[in-house]
């Protein structure tokens, strides 16, 4: 298995930058997401770390070797896509076993090989079945199987579970995962969907118009954005963003919305004047009758556990995660108060941040040892902790 370190990389489409001035260290074994909206530059940088793509400028290192320039065939490589490409002509074992036969293996290795993948993948007995009665899911499974059989260096993976539907797709997240811990292959993964990235990386790059935005562990991005658009594109219901022109002294503990004072972390930052925005995650957010931020309830979700109630306020729309057994109805009048230590401020003109959540912990967590669970997106965000992922 590898490290991939990519720097400086960019890539032009004619005049369209699609790519630009990216850098990333992926470490080896490593299960690494490029996460981002459609068309924001996850595909591109992926088939240039392939090699299907050249780059127009940057470099690309396996293992501390320059394979820019390298064919994609040269660089020990495997890529699993969407479209599995099996060949529907050919049985799962024969399907597997192509990468192998296209190199003349010797039959008894390929035999020991396929077998090896069928059984990590919970296929071996399907393997004489044609693949063209197998489910979505089965169907994936071999076209993992085809790449796990080369034992490639790492495995380049572009929205592999996208064909199937949400139920699925949740359930191969999960094997995919347990795959990860077993083998260990260093895995770059391109999904749009927040739910995935979040629940089997290691460590994640959010892409946005061609730039990563930011590049941490999922709690890290969680908890403490380095944007806006990060804060907004993680997390169901996403970050809530409170707009408001203000002044923030280097070391404050409180920045005032209107003329109602909130507490925030203080850092060593501050803006004399100016757009600010106020992000604080919906569990953090709670109701108070009196004081507060004011607004109008404008909506009541029901979920069971909890409820996510929709408060529009002068500073924009909130969504507060609140216990189920909270009373409180459409058209009320609230007051809404934050959890301090959790909130982030950002610059309302660059979008970046000025200050961020406080770590629960300082401790840091070695990634082999990090449970995987979606903070934020299952209903029990767990305890805060960092890997304090700073590559690139
Ligand atoms: P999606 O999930 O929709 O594929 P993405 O983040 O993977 O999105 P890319 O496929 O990397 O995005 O594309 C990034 C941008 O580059 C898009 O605007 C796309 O239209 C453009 N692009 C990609 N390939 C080419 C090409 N061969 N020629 C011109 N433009 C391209």
């Amino acid at each position: 298995m590898a490290e991939i370190r990519v720097e400086n990389l960019v890539k032009q489409f004619g005049s369209f930058a699609a790519v630009r001035d990216t850098s990333f260290t992926v470490r080896d074994g490593d299960f690494f997401c490029l996460l981002g909206p459609s068309g924001c530059g996850k595909t591109t940088t992926l088939r240039m770390v392939a090699g299907l793509e050249l780059p127009t400028s940057g470099s690309i290192r396996l293992d501390g070797e320059d394979v820019t320039f390298r064919r994609a065939r040269e660089r020990d490589i495997a890529m699993v896509f969407q479209l599995f490409a099996l060949y529907p002509h050919m049985n799962v074992r024969r399907n597997i076993a192509f990468p192998l036969l296209c190199v003349g293996m010797p039959r008894a290795e390929i035999v020991r090989r396929v077998e090896a993948a069928a059984r990590t993948l919970r296929i071996a007995h399907l393997l004489d079945k044609p693949v063209s009665g197998l489910s979505g899911g089965d169907r994936q499974r071999v076209a993992l199987g085809r790449a796990l059989v080369r034992q490639p260096k790492a495995f380049m993976m572009d929205e592999p579970l996208g064909a199937l539907d949400a139920e699925f797709r949740h359930i191969m997240c999960g094997e995919l995962r347990t795959l990860h811990e077993r083998v260990r292959a260093t895995t770059v993964y391109v999904t749009h969907d927040q739910l995935e990235a979040m629940s089997m990386a290691d460590v994640i790059a959010v892409m946005n118009r061609g730039c990563i935005e930011q590049l941490a562990s999922p709690q890290e991005i969680y908890d403490r954005p380095a944007s806006i658009f990060v804060g907004e594109f993680i997390g169901s219901p996403a970050m809530n963003v409170l707009r408001f022109e203000g002044a923030v002294a280097p070391g404050a503990t409180e920045v005032v919305l209107g003329d109602v004072p909130v507490a925030v972390p203080a850092s060593r930052e501050g803006r004399p004047g100016g757009p600010l925005v106020l992000g604080a995650r919906p569990e953090h957010v709670s109701l108070r009758g009196e004081g507060g931020v004011r607004g109008a309830v404008t909506g009541v979700e029901y979920l069971g556990t909890t409820q996510v109630v929709t408060v529009d306020t002068a500073h924009g729309r909130v969504k507060a995660r609140l216990p189920a057994t909270d009373e409180v109805g459409v058209g009320e009048r609230v007051g809404l108060s934050f959890r301090a230590p959790k909130l982030s401020l950002f610059d309302g003109t660059t979008g970046k941040v000025i200050r961020s959540a406080l770590h629960d912990t300082p401790t840091q967590r070695p990634a082999a040892a990090r449970s995987h669970h979606a903070p934020g997106l299952a209903h029990s965000p767990g305890a805060a902790h960092s890997l304090g992922a700073s590559h690139g």
